[in-house]
């Protein structure tokens, strides 16, 4: 079945006629296409495709399955017609669609079309990825594992954590992918500030280093964290870097069908509280990887939803002890029938780059 054919079957079980798809994330899912602006309605019996003139090429050799059209010049004029007759319940994706932009829908669209709040109905199929999809993250993350590879061969003392960063995302750039966001380069007292900016600060030797990256190949993401020494550590930053290790594995050894993201959450979390270090964990344990590098399925304190086979989740516990440094480590792993398989090839084992 089509993802589209799929789709439709969700918009039947939520007593909707259509789906209004305008996330382009979400519309490239569905259709393939890879321009910056378009959308699709979707039904039972219905595969619109509307791009603007300057894509109708482009969607001409990317979009399979779907009626094209090539909308107007305001693009969603487009909306005014072409629809099914009688009444109908319209989705839209509304946790993606701007106030304003949902007043134009409301101008251009039929009143006989009722407008109906229904976003996540797409992500609740990306979230389980297709053995395509799981090929091309893997492809990401071995991609992100090469990168790190040249990095430990250059060295990082004395190095500025900025530019340490832009050799990362143009090692990534030669190798055909680019920045799925922007790295993280966060060495001594920075380290404990989990989203650091990478600073014009050269890296000190005896201090640890985290480093944050992922590179988007093929329309799909990776991420993975390191945190590397740069000399002997002090041993509190050792004892950190253990302690998290120890969380990151089990939390790994977790990652399995059906328990709740907060339990494989807590898995880790009770390694780090009972080492003393709860409060040096803020943030949840992981996040779903694909098309987006942060998506669904969480792994968090509050994350309900269980896992299943085909999700792609990181395992990224850390510890950020303010004024010294910080630890963190991320493993993309996906969820297979019988547990899950580690997409990140770069050791975990500490090691010193000087
Ligand atoms: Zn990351
Ligand atoms: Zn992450």
């Amino acid at each position: 079945m089509s993802r589209a054919d799929r789709l439709a079957d969700l918009v039947e079980e939520r007593e909707l006629d259509l789906l209004l798809v305008t996330n382009v994330v979400n519309v490239r899912y569905l259709t393939g296409f890879t321009g910056s602006n378009a959308l699709a309605v979707v039904g039972r019996d219905v595969r619109r495709f509307i791009t603007d003139f300057r894509y109708v090429e482009q969607a001409a050799q990317q979009v399979e399955g779907f009626e094209r059209e090539q909308g107007p010049q305001d693009f969603l004029g487009a909306l005014t017609d072409g629809w099914p007759p009688g009444e109908l319940r319209l989705g839209f994706e509304d946790d993606h669609v701007s106030v304003r932009r949902h007043q134009r829908f409301r101008e251009v669209i039929p009143d006989r079309i009722a407008l109906e709040p229904a976003g996540g109905l797409v992500e609740s199929l990306r979230v389980v990825k297709e053995p395509g999809e799981i090929q091309r993250i893997a492809a990401a993350a071995a991609l992100a594992d090469e990168v790190y590879g040249v990095l430990r061969e250059q060295g990082l003392v004395r190095v500025l954590e900025r530019d340490v960063a832009l050799v990362l995302e143009d090692e990534m750039r030669r190798r055909g992918a680019e920045p799925a966001f922007d790295s993280i380069v966060a060495s001594s007292e920075r380290g404990a500030l989990p989203h650091a900016e990478p600073a014009d600060v050269p890296i000190a030797a005896g201090t640890l280093v985290t480093l944050d990256i992922g590179a988007r190949l093929d329309g799909y993401c990776s991420d993975c964290t390191r945190t590397w020494a740069t000399g002997e550590l002090p041993d509190d930053l050792a004892e950190a870097y253990a302690l998290v290790l120890r969380a990151q594995e089990a939390g790994l050894a977790a990652v399995r069908p059906g328990p709740e993201g907060r339990e494989i959450d807590a898995v880790a979390r009770e390694i780090i509280e009972a080492a003393g270090h709860g409060e040096h964990f803020g943030h949840g344990l992981g996040h779903g990887v694909g098309m987006e590098v942060h998506e669904a399925p969480r792994l968090a304190r509050t994350a309900e939803a269980a896992l299943a086979a085909g999700n792609v989740v990181t395992v990224e516990p850390g510890v950020y002890l303010p004024g010294r440094g910080g630890v963190r480590i991320e493993d993309l792993v996906v969820v297979t029938e019988d547990g899950h398989r580690v997409l990140s090839g770069t050791t975990k084992e500490l090691v010193t780059v000087h």
